[in-house]
């Protein structure tokens, strides 16, 4: 596995691997990997011929009163976790390298932004989106792979690349969990043993949605209002939003007859929990 920190090389490497007639699949998490992000590795693995990690806590993404210092960092440990995953490329830029200039462009993808996560967290995916057009520009033709744990994020960097007409296929990932249902987070490290247990109100939250659309609930505010109350249930949590939304538009639909995606988060403490199940009407 290569380590490679200047955003040319990458290009470059990459470009040389697609010349010798190999698939290139991309990987871009923030970083201090856990088995959610392994499992796009994995993935990535089994689809393409060379495997591109890019490691980089991306600071457009972080409000100003957000955690972007708290955030857990271990690059040591994240090489050798990418290169046991298998892992041709670690992509691991300083943000001077990565942000010589301060960027005056941005990519805003508005429909699916303003909502939900970028009600919470003004500017977060807008954040997201202008890192991830860089690392599509750098890394040219290949698979991208992205995890249904940030829902939001998925639908909306799909519809960039289309828009942006990026050589890049978006894979969705199914949302890897603890044996207790808990979705694998960096910031999960950050809860007490309490708070740890408090946040399982979350899935469980979407297990009770889940359960009453598929068995022929149609009115979307039953069903929010139901894993709300799970949620408010928690002492420990504090809601930000249960919401059941159209899989691809993230509309809210007037009534439910088909798939539709459910998502919950909540704050555990200073911890954002954030999770979502598909269901379909029967
Ligand atoms: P981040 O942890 O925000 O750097 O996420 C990097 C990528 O890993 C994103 O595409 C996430 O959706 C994905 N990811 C994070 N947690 C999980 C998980 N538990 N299961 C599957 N993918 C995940």
């Amino acid at each position: 596995m290569q380590v490679i920190d200047s955003g040319a090389t990458f290009a470059k490497t990459l470009d040389s691997e697609r010349q010798a007639g190999h698939g290139v699949g991309l990987v871009p998490p923030m970083g201090y990997l856990h088995q959610g992000h392994l499992s796009l590795i994995e993935r990535a693995r089994q689809e393409c011929d060379v495997v591109a990690v890019t490691i980089f806590v991306n600071p457009l993404q972080f409000g100003p009163t957000e955690d972007l210092d708290l955030y857990p960092r271990d690059i040591d440990g994240d090489l050798s976790k990418a290169r046991s995953a298998g892992a041709h490329y670690v992509f691991a830029p300083s943000e001077a390298e990565m942000y010589a200039r301060p960027p005056m462009t941005e990519v805003s993808v508005a429909p699916l932004e303003g909502v939900l996560e970028g009600q919470v967290r003004p500017g977060h995916l807008v954040g997201v989106a202008t890192v991830v057009a860089k690392l599509f520009a750098m890394a040219g033709r290949c698979r991208a792979y992205f995890g249904e744990k940030d829902y939001q994020q998925l639908v909306m960097l799909r519809r960039m690349a289309s828009d942006l007409s990026f050589p890049v296929e978006v894979v969705g990932c199914p949302t890897v969990r603890q044996s207790d249902g808990l979705a694998l987070s960096s910031r999960n490290v950050r809860l007490d043993s309490l708070e740890r247990r408090a946040a399982c109100v979350v899935q469980e939250a979407l297990a009770v949605g889940r359960s009453l659309v598929i068995s022929g609930e149609r009115r979307p505010g039953t069903v929010s209002r139901a894993m709300a109350a799970v949620v408010s249930a928690e002492p420990a949590a504090s809601l930000d939003y249960a919401v059941v939304v159209d899989p691809e538009t993230l509309g809210g639909p007037s009534e439910i007859t088909g798939p539709v995606r459910l998502l919950v988060a909540a704050r555990i403490g200073d911890v954002r929990i954030i999770d979502n199940v598909g269901a379909e009407a029967p």
